[in-house]
């Protein structure tokens, strides 16, 4: 088993601190990553504030303002790069937007995103981190994940940072709490989880999938339909193969309203 620098955890941290326990509960894991790192934490290893979770102050809908701050990453044209791997044949999804490449190519960038997320987006992020928008794609999330997950910057750093902004005072405590959760809490509980369960878990996830899908759930919808829209490009993909046996099984009536109910969805986003 190989350990990485740009996680807190081991790969089999997680198994073992849920080993003894019925459920994988985030929360759990999430109290002890900040006991076990300090973080948000006073001497006694309680939670600063007084409770450990903010969660209830992180879930209003954004209604367009305060407006979301200016994207200032640097812009790369790597469009003759983008041809030589099309030329090569080299197979991918997605739009790579060559021409326009908004993601860091070095530390050196990605230490001036975190610098702007702190100072600009940050102070917002608790209010609105699970709101969505017809009119702002990135509202005030970091954008960060590029970064962290191709080891230009440490999660421990952009922890530390979101802790000392909120030490400064310059953003509050819920804000600090719900970004850092995302962070220590949900990126590696699902990490761990990814090593202890994957590949079983594709499995018995899409035969769950299956199931809420018999019902007509909502969110569902979004996915069937996702993945039908999408067959072009991924119904090749090993490891949809049981999304497609499933959609190719279903009546053209039930894709139909499966389509019907996502496009409602889409449509009400701004008030859900
Ligand atoms: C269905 C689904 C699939 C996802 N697939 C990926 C993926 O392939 N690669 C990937 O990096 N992230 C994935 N995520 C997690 C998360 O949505 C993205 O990391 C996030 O959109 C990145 O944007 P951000 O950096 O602005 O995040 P922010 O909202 O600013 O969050 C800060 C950081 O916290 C971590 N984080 C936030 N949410 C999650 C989460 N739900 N799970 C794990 N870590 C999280 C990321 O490192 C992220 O950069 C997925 C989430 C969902 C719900």
């Amino acid at each position: 088993m190989v350990d990485s620098e740009h996680f807190y955890t081991r790969r089999d941290e997680a198994a073992r601190l849920f080993s003894q326990r019925k459920q994988w509960l985030l929360e759990h894991f999430y109290r002890h990553m900040r006991v076990q790192h300090r973080v948000l934490v006073d001497g006694a290893g309680r939670p600063v504030g007084g409770q450990w979770n903010f969660d209830q102050d992180n879930r209003k809908p954004w209604p367009g303002a305060p407006s979301e701050p200016a994207d200032c990453r640097a812009s790369h044209d790597h469009s003759a790069l983008w041809q030589t791997i099309v030329a090569a044949g080299v197979n991918s999804f997605g739009e790579a937007n060559a021409a326009r490449l908004a993601w860091p190519l070095d530390r050196g960038e990605a230490l001036q995103q975190l610098d702007a997320f702190i100072e600009n987006a940050l102070p917002h992020f608790g209010d609105f981190q699970d709101a969505m928008s017809h009119r702002s794609w990135r509202m005030f999330h970091s954008l960060l994940s590029f970064a962290l997950n191709t080891k230009m910057l440490d999660p421990r750093e952009v922890v530390a940072r979101a802790e000392a902004a909120w030490r400064a005072g310059s953003v509050s405590l819920a804000t600090a709490e719900g970004f850092i959760r995302q962070i220590i809490g949900w990126r590696e509980y699902i990490r761990g989880f990814y090593w202890t369960h994957m590949p079983r878990h594709v499995e018995q996830n899409f035969s769950a999938t299956r199931g809420r899908c018999r019902d007509g759930s909502g969110t569902n919808s979004l996915c069937w339909d996702f993945f039908a829209r999408n067959a072009g490009k991924l119904s090749t993909n090993r490891r949809l193969g049981m999304v497609y046996r499933q959609l190719a099984k279903m009546d053209e009536a039930t894709r139909r309203s499966l389509q019907v109910q996502a496009d409602e969805l889409r449509n009400a986003l701004d008030r859900l």
